[in-house]
């Protein structure tokens, strides 16, 4: 039996599709093992001003296949002061949250140790786009996002074949290349731009785009992980002046952000946020629900926030490989 009853969720930082998928997963499996589970809303800020309130199985219908956060997200400058994080403990207090799960990126994580710190027991999700949480091998939504990403290079490339161009996409990931080295496989790109790695304008691009020219293509792809505002823009310019191929910039943005859930998030999300909940009838505390060897568990979160994770090299090579 646990010695919880009562599950505060609340969904931090960036939002990702299938957020909503794990939302309804805590709440219905809480509710199924007899727990009383609250919403929170706007992240952190929430929990500090009390913005709560009791979630049915109803409350989380029709959600499933819906991106954003119905729990709306924010970022909490305030949650990162002495007197926020003591408010946000005494507000847990006020409503009986003996447990609090947070779906977020490794900011809310670090945010979630800091409460823990002050005694509330804290699960973590992995959720954002990017797959940058380091002790996991994946977080909810990364799989949508590539998919958005993959869509919009599936268009891009009718019109770039068309006009024999080269198209630069700028995908997010502003500190992991993690879906800009994916999709640059998927989409077949002649060249990627990584944050993890230097590049060089010359060898890594320029060259790939003269040799594949001179090989009989008839149009270019170039992947570039946003890494600063404007960077595809500047590499689709210097692009044009030295192959005198013309090269259109796409930012997309924060299309990627949005939009219905896959299938893998949505089962991701359900399997991870049912997880929270086994965890806290196991009576355990302060962990983090992971994904690792393609099995769901879960790990303390004061370790979890030491593990670094790099990008794959195969995988990178792979994506030169097939440029050919
Ligand atoms: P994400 O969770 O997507 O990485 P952020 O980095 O914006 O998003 O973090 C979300 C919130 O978590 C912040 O607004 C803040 O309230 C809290 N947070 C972030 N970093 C820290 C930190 N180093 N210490 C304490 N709280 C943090």
């Amino acid at each position: 039996m646990s010695s919880v009853r009562t599950i505060g969720v609340l969904t931090s930082g960036g939002d990702a599709p299938g957020m909503n998928a794990a939302i309804r997963s805590v709440v219905r499996t809480g509710l199924y093992y007899g727990f009383k589970v609250l919403g929170i809303r706007k992240g952190f800020n929430g929990l500090i001003n009390g913005d709560i309130e009791e979630l049915t199985a109803r409350s989380v219908g029709d959600i499933i296949h819906r991106g954003g956060t119905i729990l709306q997200t924010a970022r909490s400058p305030q949650f990162k002061t002495e007197e926020g994080l003591k408010k946000a403990m005494s507000m847990a207090k006020v409503f009986g949250i003996d447990a609090l799960v947070v779906i977020g990126g490794d900011g809310s994580y670090r945010g979630a140790r800091d409460i823990s710190k002050l005694g509330l027991n804290v699960i973590g999700i992995p959720g954002t786009i990017d797959n940058d949480i380091g002790c996991t091998d994946y977080t909810i939504g990364f799989d949508t996002a590539m998919n958005t990403v993959q869509d919009a290079i599936d268009k891009i490339r009718d019109t770039a074949y068309s006009h024999e161009r080269c198209s630069v996409l700028e995908v997010m990931g502003r500190h992991a290349g993690y879906i800009a080295v994916n999709v640059s496989i998927s989409g077949g790109a002649e060249a990627v731009v990584l944050p993890e790695k230097p590049f060089d304008m010359d060898t890594d691009v320029i060259k790939p785009i003269i040799e594949g020219r001179n090989r009989g293509k008839k149009h270019y792809l170039v992947i570039v992980a946003e890494g600063g505002e404007g960077k595809a823009i500047e590499i689709a310019k210097e692009i044009t002046e030295k192959t005198g191929i013309e090269a259109r910039a796409t930012i997309l943005g924060h299309i990627q952000r949005g939009g219905s859930p896959t299938v893998y998030d949505r089962v991701m999300a359900s399997q991870m946020g049912a997880k929270a909940v086994e965890v806290l009838m196991e009576n355990k505390r302060n962990r983090v629900i992971v994904f690792k060897d393609n099995q769901i568990g879960d790990m303390d979160l004061e370790e979890a926030l030491q593990v670094k994770k790099t990008i794959s090299e195969d995988l990178i090579q792979l994506s030169k490989i097939l440029a050919l």
